[in-house]
């Protein structure tokens, strides 16, 4: 079978990270990858051997700066079965008219609101409900990471109702320009946040309230999840449900911090020290007055990798089981 033609448009801190894991799948491949500025990110791809292409204002500036320009994002968009939208939020929904000429399927990301694919995934809450689908959207990292413990829960135990708090990171670790650098910055100061409305995008049932704050780190987001349950269980029986989800990692053996989480995961030889999985205190599961509590951290720049290639395998129909999927991108990837 002809591999699946994978484009990814905005090839920054999501996008890059995504096309080296198409690259790593049997059966898709990278056909192009954009680039709006001549950075050291444009020459990095080319380095990897992708073709890059660029808005067609942008492609002399682009060549005079040294950049091998295989054409127009217009170009690509026509080589490709389906695009992976990087662009930062709120540009990936001005490329749907370009998307729309092209008749090509496109994943969008968290940035953009649900109403423009009309769809949100998450590999493990509704993998089969994106079989066949010409637009989707992954949803936003914090989301992804409450999607993966939300969904086994709900299923095993039922959720009464969650209520989360998200201690955010201010920016990643590239962005110079984002803060705050010494501050504690509620956000939104209107409650509740929009993190519990997005669950809902993909678990439209599930009773759930979020607040957020912004903190001056970038490594990684903090959830503080607490949940009743329909059903009775103790701290054991959530361990061995969550213990048992394949992205979902627990930490212990002294990590105590999400600095100790990314020293892992370059222990690890993660590339770029990604942590795809959640990283859940194994020691925070508590039951008090029949009430869940724990805590999870979240690597932002990478946690939707997996999702989007789970997306591309349910959208053009080359695996029709989400768990078959989510091995076969778990083992090409090193999530064990
Ligand atoms: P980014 O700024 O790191 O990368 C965006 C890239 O798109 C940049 O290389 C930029 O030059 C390029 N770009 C800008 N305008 C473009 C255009 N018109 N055409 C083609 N390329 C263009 O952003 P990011 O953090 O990778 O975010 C991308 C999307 O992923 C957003 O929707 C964001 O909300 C979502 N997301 C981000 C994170 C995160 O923490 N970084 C986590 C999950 C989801």
């Amino acid at each position: 079978m002809d591999k699946i033609k994978v484009a990814v448009n905005g090839y920054g801190t999501i996008g890059k990270r995504i096309a080296d894991a198409v690259s790593l799948q049997k059966d898709m491949e990278i056909v192009g990858v954009s680039k709006t500025k001549p950075n050291f990110e444009a020459f990095m791809a080319l380095e990897k051997g992708y073709s890059v292409y660029s808005p067609s204002e942008k492609i002399k500036k682009m060549k005079e700066a040294g950049i091998e320009v295989s054409g127009s994002i217009e170009d690509m968009t026509g080589k490709a079965d389906i695009i992976v939208d990087c662009t930062p939020g709120g540009v990936g929904e001005k490329n749907k008219p370009m998307y729309e000429d092209a008749n090509v399927k496109v994943i969008w990301q968290g940035g953009e609101d649900h109403e423009l694919a009309g769809f949100s995934f998450n590999a493990i809450a509704n993998y089969e409900e994106a079989i066949g689908k010409d637009l989707a959207r992954v949803v936003s990292c914090n989301t992804t990471g409450l999607c993966r413990v939300l969904y086994p829960l709900d299923k095993e135990f039922g959720v009464k109702k969650a209520r989360v708090s998200l201690l955010r990171r201010a920016a990643d670790p590239g962005d110079i320009k984002t803060g705050p650098i010494n501050a504690i910055v509620p956000n939104p100061v209107k409650l509740p946040s929009h993190h519990g409305p997005d669950v809902k995008s993909v678990m439209p049932h599930i009773d759930i309230t979020t607040t957020a704050v912004k903190l001056p780190t970038t490594l990684m987001h903090v959830h503080i999840v607490n949940a009743e349950l329909d059903k009775e269980c103790n701290e054991d029986d959530i361990k061995s449900l969550l213990g048992g989800q394949s992205r979902i990692k627990f930490v212990g053996q002294g990590v105590s911090s999400t600095a100790e989480v990314m020293e892992m995961s370059r222990d690890m030889l993660r590339p770029r020290s990604d942590m795809w999985e959640n990283c859940l205190w194994e020691d925070s599961v508590s039951i008090y007055n029949n009430e869940l509590y724990f805590f999870q951290a979240i690597h932002q720049e990478s946690i939707v990798v997996p999702d989007n290639i789970d997306a591309i395998r349910a959208m053009m129909e080359i695996e029709g089981d989400g768990t078959q999927s989510i091995e076969k991108t778990n083992r090409s990837m090193g999530i064990v």
